[in-house]
């Protein structure tokens, strides 16, 4: 596997965000959450799997002394969203009275982060948002509030930086599209 295309199955991967391109916005991104939530207890929730390697460089970006934790879902088999959300692994500890910052490898449907949003909500925290770092927009089923978006894509299957093809390709340092 080269470093710049990867192939599985006889598909090409083409690099659609480089490391550089990731680095730089996600420096952008952990400037703003670390000003608006100056003196405010922050608390990251990444959405397992897809979030694990946004969340690592995001918390580095921020400079707050924040929480994190996790919460597992699971809506897709293989490269198609089957439409029922699961939570496969719950929070391991409560939200009330926090700022729960939602971390999403992406905000495809929207129907995942609309189903977290109104989960939490009861759970009683203090404020909920969401953090995403990819977003496509021509898909969106349900619209849902994107507070910190790193970057608006186009409709393309895309794997790397934490996001898989049937749960592989996830170690890829960058964003790839996937020529179907
Ligand atoms: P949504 O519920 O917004 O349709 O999708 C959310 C989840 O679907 C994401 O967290 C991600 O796991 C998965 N997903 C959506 N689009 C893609 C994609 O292009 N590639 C991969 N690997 N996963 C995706």
């Amino acid at each position: 596997m080269s470093k710049n295309q990867s192939k599985l199955e006889g598909k090409a991967v083409e690099v659609l965000l480089s490391e550089e391109q990731i680095r730089a916005r996600i420096a952008e991104m952990g400037t703003a959450i670390t000003h608006d939530y100056a003196g405010k207890p922050l608390k990251l929730v990444g959405v397992l799997k897809g979030s694990f390697m946004f969340m690592a460089d995001l918390a580095r970006a921020i400079d707050l002394p924040l929480k994190v934790d996790f919460i597992g879902t699971s809506s897709y088999q293989g490269t198609k969203s089957s439409g029922v959300v699961r939570i496969t692994s719950d929070l391991s500890r409560p939200i009330e009275g926090e700022h729960v910052l939602l971390v999403e490898d992406i905000v495809d449907t929207g129907l995942t982060m609309k189903y977290l949003l109104e989960n939490l909500e009861t759970r009683r925290p203090d404020s909920v948002k969401v953090c995403a770092l990819l977003h496509k927009p021509s898909r969106t089923q349900v619209k849902v509030p994107i507070d910190y978006k790193g970057f608006e894509i186009p409709d393309a299957f895309v794997v790397g930086y934490g996001l898989d093809w049937d749960g592989r390709l996830r170690n890829l340092p960058y964003i790839g599209a996937v020529r179907r």
